[in-house]
């Protein structure tokens, strides 16, 4: 049995932002052993270089230091000796986000990832992480969430707490500070969910709908085998928003506004927004962390992993989401027909996805979707909308195809039988050949057209065929997400296809869409707007000053590109119909409206 490695973490400077972590090695490479940080999060398919924040490292054994050399951007190696080997990095924690690593005298949050490295050639120790509690002068209670197993530490207390492997160490992000905790129990499963940041909302109401939800899914694919545990690790702030799966938890963050006070009853645009990420995430315990790409298997923490899959991992988590929101009965099917809807217009308004199929966007999604500049949706389409899209089409073909014997779900059951629960990884067209062998259908054409394709999806009948017509329509103003029929009876604005954005007291153009009146005319992103026909044009009156013109009129746009003042001849056009809602028909034919509610897990 390897000895286990011994990380220790203390939040040593919480004013300075500075945690001290230690590993000690029992069995060093006799060599010279080498520490390596990853240069990305699972999950997050950016190179982070998370060594970066690495700010001072030595190592020592037997009370005498050993020297440390660094032998590129993440690695140091330590000069050859034989007594149990530490070696202790401080780091620089500042980056609040769901992937990184924050500390500050009120509270502290870490990815393992970003504070601790791995012992190299032997990641597959076990590893203990003891949790040191900050220095008494920051005071406060602070208490400790996070779904690593238990060694000394009380639940919820400063500890030591024990994981595998290296790998597992990294799957469970850490939050200390003052925190609130919901418990809740899901098919004999302990859940719990830790709050960092507000305490005046209704717990009890967020347990019991995140109970709701967490069973439904777990119904669906069936509780993985090492499933004994799960933490939603939910961090507060004024305005935020994201997410990041873990195998026995997820870090999460919201919005103030996004949680239910007590007394609150209604499920409010905000709140569902909350649970459709929490549902993400849920699912995801199954579709990405234990189901994943082949060539994520194992993760290759050092360089870029491409994959074509993302889209299967991404958008159908994506996909189901919502589905399990309505599926669960937290949400109306009214309201999972809106979220829909908005979908269907972030995509009809993105036109990069006549550029780039959702294979291209995986594959590339480290140097593009994570890389992306003012001008990328022109070219690219995100895999998570259009994604989800292509996974609502696969499952409403299925059933229509196979006359209601057959769906998505069926397709899912087999790849997790397959893929998740043997731990053997996708093969890049295994969804495809799943999809063929359960359903007995052809079903090529549908991926080369639109997985491997940039084809539009034939959302309108497929949805016909469940009896839900799509209705689309032109957007009523710059904050029209779509998903209901237009809050004005006024006609659109005459279509410029750019929009301004306030920046330092400036109206800049942020956005030109691909073959717009403003892109054929030669505006750029960055141009500062000056004026519209001879009046001052600003990000606040933008809509109402193409409002005194009609579609076909040729006006003049005058900007400043780089203190240089241009007008531009643009020809106004029609604004697209690229917004869309969708309505339930319940006067179809019964088979349709059967189905329908089948999909919807409606009675
Ligand atoms: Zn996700």
């Amino acid at each position: 049995m390897p000895e286990p490695h011994l990380y220790k973490i203390t939040p040593s400077d919480p004013a300075a932002h500075l945690y001290e972590v230690s590993v000690t090695v029992t069995r060093p490479d006799p060599t010279g052993q080498v520490f390596e940080f990853p240069a990305w999060i699972p999950g997050s398919y950016l190179i982070r270089d998370l060594a970066r924040h690495v700010v001072a490292v030595r190592a020592e054994a037997d009370g005498d230091k050993v020297g440390l050399t660094k032998t590129d951007k993440s690695s140091w190696q330590a000069d050859p000796c034989e007594a149990p080997l530490t070696m202790v990095a401080e780091i620089y924690a500042f980056d609040l986000s769901v992937r990184g690593a924050y500390l500050d005298t009120v509270h502290g949050f870490f990815d393992g990832a970003c504070v601790c490295p791995t012992v190299v050639g032997q990641a597959s120790n076990e590893c203990r992480l003891e949790i040191a509690p900050p220095p008494p002068t920051v005071g406060g209670d602070w208490r400790v969430a996070t779904s690593m197993r238990q060694l000394d530490a009380e639940a919820y207390e400063f500890g030591t707490y024990v994981a595998d492997d290296y790998a597992e160490l990294i799957d469970h992000p850490v939050e200390m500070g003052d925190i609130h905790f919901g418990e809740f129990d899901v098919a004999g499963i302990p859940h719990a969910i830790a709050i960092f940041g507000e305490m005046h909302i209704d717990m009890a109401r967020i347990c019991h709908d995140l109970s709701r939800l967490c069973e439904q899914q777990i119904a669906f694919l069936g509780k993985p085998a090492n499933l004994d545990r799960y933490l939603f690790l939910l961090s507060v702030k004024e305005n935020g928003y994201g997410g990041l799966e873990h195998r026995w938890s997820s870090s999460l963050m919201c919005s103030r506004k996004d949680l239910p006070r007590r007394g609150d009853t209604k499920v409010s645009d905000d709140y569902r927004k909350f649970l459709g990420l929490c549902s993400h995430e849920y699912f995801h315990l199954w579709n990405v962390k234990r189901m994943k790409p082949e060539r994520f298997t194992p993760y290759d923490l050092a360089a870029e992993t491409n994959t074509g899959l993302l889209w299967v991992f991404e958008g159908i988590t994506s996909y189901y989401d919502d589905l399990f929101l309505v599926r669960s009965g937290l949400i109306t099917p009214k309201s999972f027909l809106e979220l829909l809807a908005q979908t269907i217009t972030r995509v009809e308004r993105t036109r990069g996805r006549h550029r780039q199929s959702v294979e291209e966007s995986s594959f590339d999604a480290w140097t593009r979707f994570y890389k992306q500049d003012a001008g990328s949706g022109n070219f690219i389409i995100s895999y998570y909308t259009k994604g989800s899209l292509i996974a609502l089409a696969l499952d409403l073909t299925i059933r229509k195809e196979s006359g209601g014997r057959f769906s998505l779900d069926d397709v899912m059951k087999e790849c997790w039988s397959q893929y998740g629960e043997t731990g053997k990884g996708m093969p890049e067209r295994g969804l495809e050949s799943i999809a063929r062998s359960v359903t007995g259908l052809e079903l090529v054409d549908f991926f080369d057209r639109f997985v491997r394709g940039t084809g539009e999806l034939p959302l309108h009948g497929l949805l016909k065929a469940v009896g839900i017509d799509t209705r689309m329509r032109q957007a009523t103003n710059g904050k029209d997400l779509g998903g209901k029929p237009a809050s004005d009876d006024r006609k659109a604005a005459p279509w410029l296809g750019a929009a301004l954005t306030k920046r330092e007291g400036m109206s800049l153009f942020a956005r030109v869409h691909a073959d717009s009146p403003a892109e054929n005319a030669g505006i750029a992103i960055g141009d500062e707007a000056v004026a519209l026909d001879g009046l001052r044009l600003s990000a606040e009156n933008i809509d109402s000053r193409l409002r005194a013109h009609h579609e076909g009129d040729s006006v003049t746009l005058t900007v400043f590109r780089d203190h240089n003042l241009m007008r531009h001849r643009v020809v106004l056009a029609a604004a697209p119909e690229d917004t869309c809602y969708l309505l339930a028909d319940d006067e179809a034919d019964a088979t349709l409206v059967a189905e329908r509610n089948r999909w919807l897990n409606q009675s």
